[in-house]
């Protein structure tokens, strides 16, 4: 893959501090993938150090009131340039920037307020088509799969791999797709991101979800207790025994674990073959009826 990201994360001090925003999943990513570095603020012309500058009315500022929008937009206009010419498949940049925040920045006040928005590099970069992912929603990248959390304009795709988390038995009919409309369905979907432990972690190959993990506190199938959020997880087939729902079920174990859960659950049919992945990954049968075993992790 070709990365493009933001030079701080690299560890290039280049932050208006003379800084730097190393981060140990990006310089990961030079691992069996070629990296491109921009730093937009100094490839405008602007000096390192410099005066923190925010957008205020749409218009780069420094703290000290001076306009910078022509230096920032001339950054924005190079990195481009570079992107159209290289083609990146993925850019990566820096939270809050107002070069490189691709979902947030501040407010221009210099009183640490954000608001939803992007920085003038991200929004040029995606005015044109290139995909931009947020470092803090970025998880890993493995063997061409990205492992990134979920935009929260994906929620529908929930529907999607809800269906293609039930476990169909051989020579059994799928049954049709709006068996997902069921309430007793609805509540792994229904106003997802709104819960405390809702949670989603997604699998991105070639620029398409191929999988999702996600948990939330539910009274569904694996339900323990109200503390203890519940886990559904499945990849469209093509994408299945190649280790990626391996990979996203331990991320989503240690995002759930920095968060202070304790343990996690889940519900699974004795006869799916993925009762083996759970049990490597640490989940143990706690409880079983007929047809399910219910699975608990301890974090
Ligand atoms: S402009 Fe972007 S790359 Fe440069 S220091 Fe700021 S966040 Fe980092």
């Amino acid at each position: 893959m070709k990365i493009m990201v933001s030079a701080c994360l690299a560890g290039e001090n280049c932050k208006y501090n003379g800084g730097n925003n190393r981060n140990e999943k990006v310089l990961q990513l030079t691992e069996g993938n070629e990296v491109i570095t921009v730093c937009p603020e100094q490839m405008g012309g602007l000096p390192t150090p410099r005066v923190p500058s925010e957008i205020r009315d749409g218009v780069v500022t420094a703290e000290d009131g001076r306009v910078v929008d022509e230096e920032f937009r001339a950054g924005a206009a190079k990195c481009l340039e570079i992107a159209l010419r290289e083609q990146p498949d993925l850019i990566v940049l820096q939270s809050r920037s107002p070069s490189c925040g691709v979902k947030q920045r501040y407010d221009g006040t210099f009183t640490g307020t954000l608001r939803d928005g992007s920085g003038v590099t991200a929004e040029l970069l995606m005015e044109n088509g290139f995909r931009c992912v947020d470092v803090e929603d970025l998880i890993k990248i493995h063997n061409g799969i990205m492992i990134r959390k979920l935009f929260p304009e994906e929620a529908y795709l929930l529907r999607d791999f809800l269906y293609e988390a039930i476990f169909i038995p051989e020579g059994v009919e799928p049954p049709a797709r709006y068996i997902v409309e069921r309430p007793e369905l609805r509540i792994y979907y229904d106003d997802f991101g709104t819960g405390p432990a809702d949670h989603c972690l997604v699998a991105e190959a070639a620029g398409r979800v191929v999988g999702a993990a996600w948990t939330r506190i539910m009274n569904d199938y694996g339900h323990v207790d109200d503390e203890t959020p519940s886990f559904a997880i499945s990849l469209i087939p093509e994408y299945r025994g190649r280790g990626i729902g391996t990979g996203l079920m331990k991320e989503m174990l240690t995002l759930l674990k920095d968060c202070g859960f304790k343990q996690a659950s889940l519900a699974v049919q004795k006869a799916n073959y993925a009762v083996r992945m759970y049990k490597d990954v640490g989940f143990k049968i706690k409880d079983e009826n007929d047809e399910e075993f219910i699975m608990v992790c301890e974090l």
